[in-house]
């Protein structure tokens, strides 16, 4: 795995990784703390840095081109940035409480898949409205809402189609699986493989 870029946000780091991903090369973006020593010790508020990473180091000069290509795109409008990005808020953990702005009562039970940032949750006790992603935010930090995205250990993370069409290296002799089917046998060495298994373990070593 290598660390390639950083990104001024999570959901600019994602969109990259995403586009990567669309042209084959294996990538994920996350967010990591930028010198946690230095303002552990300072006492200061965390920092965070959005990374975007590729799996495998052979992918490294295409990347490069593929990431110059995204980064003269226009970026998105707010809206379509959004839609791409939107945290999936039934994700985070069951006992992670999201206090109403006003009276503070928990509205997790009324927090779920469907609630989305700009759609309000409507507080059960006091009858105002929250913006639930604002509000997760506001009493957890942005970190939260790392939960509420597939990471590659999820079935979900990838779809099946670009699943297929990943550039993944055979484990034993790294010819390319390119447009195999996700569980099979590569055809140069006859070693069995599982594509979510070789991905989910190239990214083992990202500690966020
Ligand atoms: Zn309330
Ligand atoms: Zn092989």
């Amino acid at each position: 795995m290598r660390e390639l870029r950083n990104y001024p946000g999570l959901p600019h780091a994602w969109s990259a990784a995403a586009y990567l991903r669309s042209q084959g090369v294996l990538a994920r973006g996350y967010q990591r703390e930028a010198g946690r020593v230095r303002l552990a010790m300072l006492g200061g508020p965390t920092r965070y840095e959005a990374w975007v990473a590729v799996a495998f180091d052979a992918d490294v000069p295409a990347a490069e081109e593929i990431l110059d290509e995204f980064d003269a795109l226009p970026l998105p409008s707010g809206s379509e940035w959004e839609a791409q990005t939107e945290p999936d808020l039934s994700r985070l953990p069951t006992d992670l409480a999201v206090p109403c702005e006003w009276c503070k009562s928990d509205l997790r039970p009324d927090i779920d898949a469907r609630s989305r940032e700009g759609t309000p949750v409507r507080c059960r006790s006091c009858n105002r409205d929250n913006d639930p992603v604002g509000r997760v935010v506001a009493r957890h930090g942005p970190e939260a809402l790392l939960d509420c995205y597939p990471e590659p250990s999820d079935p979900d993370w990838i779809d099946e189609p670009t699943l297929r069409a990943l550039q993944l290296p055979c484990q034993r002799c790294l010819y390319r699986l390119t447009g195999l089917p996700p569980i099979g046998q590569c055809p140069e060495c006859a070693q069995p493989y599982d594509k979510r298994a070789i991905i989910e373990k190239s990214f083992l070593d990202i500690q966020i």
